[in-house]
């Protein structure tokens, strides 16, 4: 057992790391010599990776920048729990809790670890000057940036006041810098680095897009029978017995869908079918919202048609199979939405039922969106998507396909996606979808 090892039980209570990667994310951070870029998905303990590298290093503050009060607060009281000193500065607490604070940073020996602050509050002339004292007596073990993606316009929650941030990174160029995001997306990668500014070389530390417990396929509606019917079948042949497990641990389905109609339909034809369904969309209360959820996640129905506004925070890990009903919105949509499935590394099923109409629909927001595109690299990254549906049946496929739009070296899938398992049987289905489509 080593320093880093030995603190990681002594102040986090683990016995161990949650992945290689995470350990070589807190190696390297501990070292501090280059800037890191960590993108590793919710819930794989991102926090950890800068947590116990500050705790090696004594009267050192880190300073991390957050998006949200919530979030802040959430850490913060986590910290707190293995008495850990971490404070926050920002516009909700007193004067006297402010000052508390602040005359602890500016002591000789400072006890706080870890100073939270969202980016507006980087701009304030008390940060500054707090910064610029900290930073003067050595007292910054190093920068971290939580939720990094925020900086990016291709990222969901884009916040201008991010930004900023790139140049508090250039006015102190010695003070290593940590950028951390679950979203894996290259263009945002692409963003992060440039936005905060940050100093190459990065090292950087990724969780391959690769999931090898995931299967991909395609259904081309038009070339079967009956498709409500494939569905509900496969759907059900995806959900496990689960005799002897806890509510909360029982197998479970989601199908997307693009319209709100669409999700009411097939919950209703899927029940008529005799498996248990629920609708979920943006136009029910937001309680009936929270009730769908919790039946589905507390394992009493095992079915949710849903369109894309579910999913975020769901964090069911015993997802067997997501379907698309038509295409998602475009890769890194689909590689997120399809990724729910299979969380706890067991089997698990992504199905895509195609139909052309459903193309000519995304083409059709995608275009508008196109419109409103204010930079040429945005309006590029939608042609980019646009061609990518005009390639039919081709898009959206399989690993190697995440692999390519991830910029990574491509993975041997092994037979886990349609094209891989069996070309020929792919090439007969897509072509018999064209002519059907065509006449
Ligand atoms: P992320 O920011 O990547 O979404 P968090 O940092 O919030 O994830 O961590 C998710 C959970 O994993 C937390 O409950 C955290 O305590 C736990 N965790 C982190 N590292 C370890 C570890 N080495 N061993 C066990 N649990 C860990
Ligand atoms: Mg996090």
């Amino acid at each position: 057992m080593d320093n880093v090892t030995e603190k990681l039980l002594e102040c986090f209570g683990h016995r161990k790391f949650k992945s290689e990667l995470q350990e070589r994310a807190v190696r390297a951070i501990a070292r501090g010599v280059h800037d890191v870029y960590v993108s590793m998905p919710t819930g794989s303990g991102k926090s950890l990776c800068f947590q116990l590298p500050a705790m090696l290093q004594d009267n050192k503050v880190a300073i991390v920048f957050s998006p949200l009060l919530a979030l802040i607060k959430d850490q913060i009281d986590h910290l707190t729990k293995f008495k850990i000193q971490a404070e926050s500065i920002n516009s909700k607490m007193s004067t006297k809790d402010r000052e508390r604070v602040i005359n602890d940073l500016r002591s000789m020996r400072p006890n706080t670890r870890f100073l939270y602050v969202t980016p507006e509050q980087a701009a304030t002339g008390t940060f500054k000057s707090l910064m610029e004292h900290l930073v003067k007596y050595k007292k910054v073990s190093y920068v971290v940036v939580d939720e990094a993606h925020c900086v990016s316009e291709w990222g969901h929650d884009f916040r201008p006041d991010y930004l900023k941030l790139g140049d508090l990174r250039e006015l102190y160029r010695s003070i290593p810098w940590v950028a951390l995001t679950a979203t894996a997306s290259a263009e945002v990668a692409k963003d992060i680095l440039s936005n905060l500014k940050l100093l190459q070389p990065v090292a950087q530390y990724k969780t391959p897009s690769f999931r090898k417990n995931l299967y991909y396929d395609v259904i081309y509606q038009n070339c079967i029978e009956d498709e409500i019917g494939d569905l509900c079948e496969f759907l059900k042949k995806s959900l496990k017995e689960d005799e002897n497990v806890k509510p909360k641990d029982k197998s479970a389905v989601i199908v997307y869908c693009r319209t709100r109609e669409q999700t009411e339909e097939l919950a209703h034809m899927l029940n008529k079918r005799g498996l248990n369904s629920l609708a979920y969309h943006g136009g029910l209360k937001a309680s009936e919202r929270i009730s769908v959820q919790e039946r589905w996640s507390g394992g009493e129905c095992p079915c949710v048609c849903a369109t894309l506004s579910f999913g975020m925070g769901v964090d069911k890990a015993t997802v067997r199979a997501v379907a698309h009903w038509g295409l998602a919105q475009n890769v890194a949509a689909y590689y997120q939405e399809s990724g729910r499935a299979g969380r706890d590394g067991k089997p698990a099923f992504c199905r895509i039922y195609y139909c052309g109409k459903e193309r000519n629909a995304v083409d059709f927001l995608l275009k508008a969106e196109m419109a409103r595109a204010r930079t040429p690299e945005q309006k590029q990254r939608l042609q980019k998507c646009i061609q990518e549906l005009r390639t039919d049946g081709q898009i959206l496929r399989g690993s190697k396909r995440f692999a390519d739009y991830f910029g990574e070296e491509g993975p041997r899938c092994g037979g886990r996606c349609d094209v891989c398992h069996d070309e020929r049987a792919v090439r007969r289905a897509l072509d018999q979808h064209q002519r059907r489509a065509m006449s």
